[in-house]
């Protein structure tokens, strides 16, 4: 399915009807479209017939109900996972006044990931293909249905599930154009991350778009010999060749860049690796996420004293650092643990 075979379907309607489905599918958010009663009964008949709206799907809710997981059934039976992260309001008077309310759904991008990441669930098990742009959009518009039933609103969207965006340029892009579109799902550009692991061709290509989105790049490691033992794909895109992408893109956008930093237990989260760190990040532009590792069988997570002395030589070199809030765990949906392993609580 796609929007293209969509919109044949409105060609010999009168123009106002293909705007009327749209409104109804991105804007009030039908789950089907009998209840899109703007459009004539014989359309919606054919509609539901040739372009069908249900998501199937199954939901795993975190304990803390910040975190929702849902698990998508695509047309071909494969399945992939998405999630949504409740962010809670800073402070009593923004929850009482709405501010700060923010609903950010982690997108996958591929079934399964061709990069095997030695740190991440979904890099083992294996690549299966790329998502098409309608099934990344569906990712979006299943928790947007989901969040409509408590009166709320999806505001961020992060390419931070399965697969690695930049491998699926085309889709992806074309994706965050629907869900940008004024006539589609309206959402600002500037709410859209794309987390890369240093595709250098991806990074030089989104430097050209006309899109203010956010770039973001996982980096968890400040040397080369490390890194590519955690991601072998560093290999071929060594630290330097993407600190010279990411300053070109700099230079075209002005725009702020992250770097990801899963903290991981005696492997990278040492003084000396914080130090190499400060050396590679002291940019301006540049800023750190530093990330509590998930467990997924292999490593273990930095303990919280390290993680704050870690943050503390950054910050002291002048490095400006954020620290990730753990979503997720208990039902696997933290960063690096989306498998799409079916009936998993
Ligand atoms: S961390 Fe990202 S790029 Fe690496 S294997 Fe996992 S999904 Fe793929």
């Amino acid at each position: 399915m796609d929007l293209i075979q969509f919109q044949r379907l409105f060609d010999k309607e009168p123009g106002y009807r293909l705007e009327q489905a749209k409104k109804a599918l991105f804007h009030d958010l039908i789950q089907n479209w009998q209840t899109a009663k703007t459009l004539p009964l014989s359309l919606r008949e054919e509609l539901n017939k040739k372009w069908p709206i249900e998501i199937p799907a199954k939901t795993f809710i975190s304990k803390d109900r910040n975190t929702t997981k849902a698990l998508l059934t695509l047309k071909d039976d494969l399945k992939i996972e998405t999630v949504l992260m409740r962010h809670k309001p800073r402070s009593r008077a923004s929850s009482l006044q709405g501010r700060d309310k923010r609903n950010t759904i982690c997108v996958s991008s591929q079934v399964g990931c061709p990069l095997n990441c030695s740190f991440c669930a979904t890099g083992k098990m294996g690549f299966e293909r790329n998502l098409e742009v309608w099934e990344i959009v569906e990712q979006v518009l299943f928790f947007a249905r989901y969040l409509k039933k408590i009166k709320e609103k999806v505001t961020n969207i992060v390419f931070m599930g399965m697969g690695e965006p930049f491998l699926n340029y085309q889709n992806v892009l074309g994706a965050i154009r629907i869900l940008n579109d004024k006539e589609g799902f309206n959402l600002g550009a500037r709410h859209f991350s794309i987390s890369t692991v240093g595709i250098v061709e991806g990074i030089e290509k989104l430097a050209k778009e006309k899109l203010q989105i956010n770039l973001a790049i996982s980096l968890h490691a400040p040397n080369d010999e490390l890194r590519s033992k955690l991601m072998p794909i560093n290999k071929k895109y060594p630290i330097k060749k993407i600190l010279n992408a990411v300053d070109d893109y700099i230079k075209k956008t002005r725009r702020r860049v992250m770097f990801e930093y899963i903290m991981i237990k005696n492997v990278n989260d040492s003084e000396e690796h914080a130090k190499t760190l400060v050396r590679l990040m002291k940019k301006p532009l540049y800023f750190v996420n530093l990330i509590s590792y998930n467990f997924t069988g292999i490593f273990k997570s930095s303990p919280a004293s390290r993680i704050k002395k870690f943050k503390e030589i950054l910050e002291k070199e002048g490095v400006t650092v954020t620290q990730r809030y753990r979503f997720g765990e208990g039902i696997e949906a933290a960063c690096g643990q989306l498998v799409a392993k079916d009936g998993r609580k």
